[in-house]
């Protein structure tokens, strides 16, 4: 059950790249849109997770929060890079691919590790994480496929790492799901850092760059629909 949900959003991904394949590379503010429409997303669900997979265990979620976001201030020290700036110099650079992958693809562990805790709060909850971030799979994979293409990847290739990147999701998604399993009590703790490393995730990562490729007011809409139809989807399974 987990593997399947967490697999077919992880294939989501495949869509990212269509309008490269379509000879149609996105425009900058398209970008900027698809930048804020992920992050956006992932607010969303950071929101779900905090009402939904708590259960009043505070001090175990705030704790497991600063876990999360050191794991990604600490990632981000490691590859050199903190944000996937398509447009910035670094992405031009020699190793601008490489790093963009690697970020991509620790990007989707975390993203992983939520859809495992949801599925341990409950199957509705858990499916309808795995539908969002499926939805979010495929900006993120424009994003990342556009990069490897301006440095020269076939389209195909690039829909496939967009897609291989993601395996990382489904991968951390059962391991979680079956750690949940087996210590219940872990459940705040884990809900906590999935919270803070996408909040983190998506105000470092996503957002900042959005604003420099499409303007200001449309970046904040887009981020805040994502966010606000992610909480209605929650309020009506939960
Ligand atoms: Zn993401």
């Amino acid at each position: 059950m987990v593997l399947g949900v967490s697999g077919l959003t992880a294939l989501a991904a495949i869509v990212g790249p269509l309008p490269l394949a379509l000879g149609r590379p996105p425009s900058r503010s398209v970008i900027g849109w698809a930048n804020a429409l992920a992050g956006g997303l992932m607010i969303g669900v950071a929101y779900a997770l905090l009402t939904e997979g708590l259960g009043g265990a505070l001090i175990a979620g705030g704790l497991g929060a600063l876990l999360g976001i050191f794991f990604v201030r600490t990632t981000h020290a490691l590859v050199g890079t903190g944000e996937l700036d398509v447009d910035g110099p670094d992405s031009a650079g020699p190793g601008g691919g490489y790093k963009a992958i690697v970020v991509d693809s620790l990007h989707a562990a975390d993203e992983g590790v939520a859809i495992g805790v949801a599925m341990a709060v409950a199957v509705p909850l858990g499916v309808a994480m795995a539908a969002t971030l499926a939805v979010h799979n495929v900006p993120e994979a424009m994003l990342l496929s556009t990069v490897l293409t301006r440095r020269g990847l076939s389209v195909p290739r690039a829909a496939g790492v967009a897609v291989a990147v993601n395996l990382n999701q489904v991968l951390l998604a059962v391991a979680t799901f079956a750690v949940l399993g087996a210590v219940p009590a872990g459940l705040p703790w884990v809900a906590g850092f999935a919270v803070g490393a996408l909040m983190y995730r998506s105000l470092v990562e996503l957002l900042p760059e959005s604003y420099h490729q499409a303007g200001e007011t449309s970046i904040a809409m887009v981020t805040l629909l994502a966010m606000g139809i992610v909480v209605l989807l929650v309020g009506v399974t939960g």
